[in-house]
Parts: C-alpha cells; sequence; structure tokens
C-alpha cells in the first residue's frame, strides 16, 4: 500500500482523472476526501470506494470559491484528523474558448477562477493543513498547452495552466524547507469527457492525434498513477516538476507515420 495513514484530498472528483485518481489513491490505503461541484457522480465515487472496503467522503465544492476552499479543507481534517495529500485538478475547458478576438470575457474570466484561481484557493487553505500534519505533497493538474502552442485555439485555457505551472514552481520553492513537496502534472490529450466534448468531431480528434507519437489519446488511468508517484513517498526529492505524461507530444517535432 503505496499510501497506508494518509489523508487525500482530490478535486474534480466526479470524473475523468479526479475520478480514477481518488479511486487508485483509496485502494492504495489513503481515506479519501472526494471534492466536486458534482455531487451524484461525487457520492458514486464514493461509495464504490467504501464498497471495495476503503475510506472516503464526499464534500461539495466549488474551488473558485474561497470558502468552498476552507470548508473542503477543513472537512477533510475534521473527517479524518489531517490532510497529507492535496490534489488541486478541478478544471474546465469552455465550448466558446477560442482565439483571443472571439473569446469573450466572461470565458476568459470563468476559466481562469476555476483552473488558476482555484489552485491558488485550494493552495491558500491546503498548505496550512499540510503544515499542520508536518509536510506532504501538492499537485497541481496544468497540461501540455502550458508548454506547446496548439494550433486548436483555446486561449483562456492555455493561459489559465500557464499559470499553474508558474504557480507551482513558486509554491514548491517557497515550501520546500517545510517538507511540502508542489508538482504539476500535465497531461497531454486525453480520453475524457473534458476533451471529446471540445473536440467534437472526427476531424477535431484527427487534428489533435496526428501530433501524438503513440498514436492516441491518455487515459484518465495513466494520469492516477503519475498522481500516485507524486503522491507517494517514491517522489521525496520531487518538487517544483513540470511532470509530463503525454504520449510523447511535447517531444516531437515530426510524429512517425
Ligand atoms: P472531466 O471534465 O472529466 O472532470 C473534471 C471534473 O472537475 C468534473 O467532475 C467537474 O464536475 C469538476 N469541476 C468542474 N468545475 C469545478 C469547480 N468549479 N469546482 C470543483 N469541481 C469542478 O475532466 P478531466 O479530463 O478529468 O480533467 C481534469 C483536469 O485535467 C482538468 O484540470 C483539466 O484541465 C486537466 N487536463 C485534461 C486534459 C484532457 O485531455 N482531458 C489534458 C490536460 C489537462
Amino acid at each position: 500500500m503505496r499510501l497506508k495513514d494518509k489523508v487525500a484530498l482530490v478535486t474534480g472528483s466526479s470524473s475523468g482523472i479526479g475520478r480514477e485518481t481518488a479511486l487508485l489513491f483509496a485502494a492504495e490505503g489513503a481515506r479519501v476526501v472526494a471534492a466536486d461541484i458534482n455531487a451524484g457522480d461525487g457520492e458514486e465515487v464514493v461509495g464504490q470506494i467504501r464498497a471495495m472496503g476503503g475510506q472516503a467522503a464526499f464534500v461539495h465544492a466549488d474551488v473558485s470559491k474561497a470558502g468552498d476552499c476552507e470548508n473542503m479543507v477543513a472537512f477533510a481534517e475534521e473527517t479524518y484528523g489531517r490532510l497529507d495529500i492535496l490534489f488541486n485538478n478541478a478544471g474546465i475547458m469552455h465550448a466558446r474558448d477560442d482565439n483571443a478576438i472571439s473569446t469573450g470575457e466572461d470565458v476568459w474570466d470563468l476559466t481562469m477562477d476555476i483552473n488558476a484561481k482555484g489552485v491558488f484557493l485550494g493552495c491558500k487553505y491546503g498548505v496550512p493543513a499540510l503544515r499542520r500534519a508536518g509536510g506532504g505533497s501538492i499537485i497541481n493538474t496544468a497540461s501540455f498547452v502550458a508548454i506547446l502552442g496548439a494550433a486548436t485555439p483555446q486561449i483562456a485555457y492555455t493561459a489559465s495552466k500557464g499559470a499553474v505551472l508558474a504557480m507551482t514552481r513558486e509554491l514548491a520553492v517557497v515550501h520546500a524547507r517545510e517538507n511540502i513537496r508542489v508538482n504539476a502534472l500535465c497531461p497531454g490529450p486525453l480520453h475524457t469527457e473534458l476533451l471529446m466534448k471540445f473536440l467534437d468531431s472526427d476531424i477535431k480528434k484527427q487534428r489533435r492525434l496526428v501530433h501524438i507519437p503513440m498514436g492516441r489519446f491518455g487515459k484518465a488511468e495513466e494520469m492516477a498513477r503519475a498522481a500516485l508517484f507524486l503522491a507517494s513517498d517514491e517522489s521525496s526529492y520531487v518538487t517544483g516538476a513540470d511532470f509530463v505524461v503525454d504520449g510523447g507530444i511535447t517531444s516531437a517535432y515530426v510524429t512517425p507515420e
């Protein structure tokens, strides 16, 4: 059991990466607090964890709201006595996110509020809890688009993930002597609802696939396994990293036929 006796808080845990990570962390012995705006699916994840003999609890939290973030951290400490792992994973990719000319301010603001401010608020309330536990691991979900420019524009999303990456490095440096590690998980294009809704035609999917050396979308479970490494003591000397798990997309100049 790689997370025995640890308490982990996972945001965006009702779907995709967060869901798979909550299940995997629990299977590895962690007591999991599953946080999301979608209570129905979140309770279902918690039920699945309990059915396999694990411990988990759901808390409703909109990560763009300070009060909700304060509450989800307090809930973790009240329910399980401590917090060791914080996975700031919740994020959106808005259907009307496009290039700088056509993207509305409302789309920009909402995307930045959830994807970037959500990570800031998670850390604002999470870091003091990790300090109280004597240290811990923070994982922030960024994206490969924080590293590469995408030809399919999504200006607000890209900017928000750049913010997550930059924030992660500073957090890692500032809190390194407190035994708190902070890393960014940078997934490549995944076969989850978030991206499949955005790439809503075969042509759009193909335009993305052609750049991935492995020739396929990644799976949420593959991100969960990377998050597990970053959460566990196996990554004890890893902090401030852009942890890229992307089928090779950020290494490719030309992909093989
Ligand atoms: P998903 O849509 O399957 O899951 C996202 C979850 O976040 C959902 O359960 C949703 O209810 C929740 N959520 C949305 N807004 C929220 C809010 N304000 N507060 C709390 N929860 C909220 O998406 P996913 O693919 O699992 O994405 C997870 C993370 O991975 C996101 O940060 C996303 O940007 C990032 N990511 C995804 C891909 C991809 O290709 N899918 C690639 C790179 C990075």
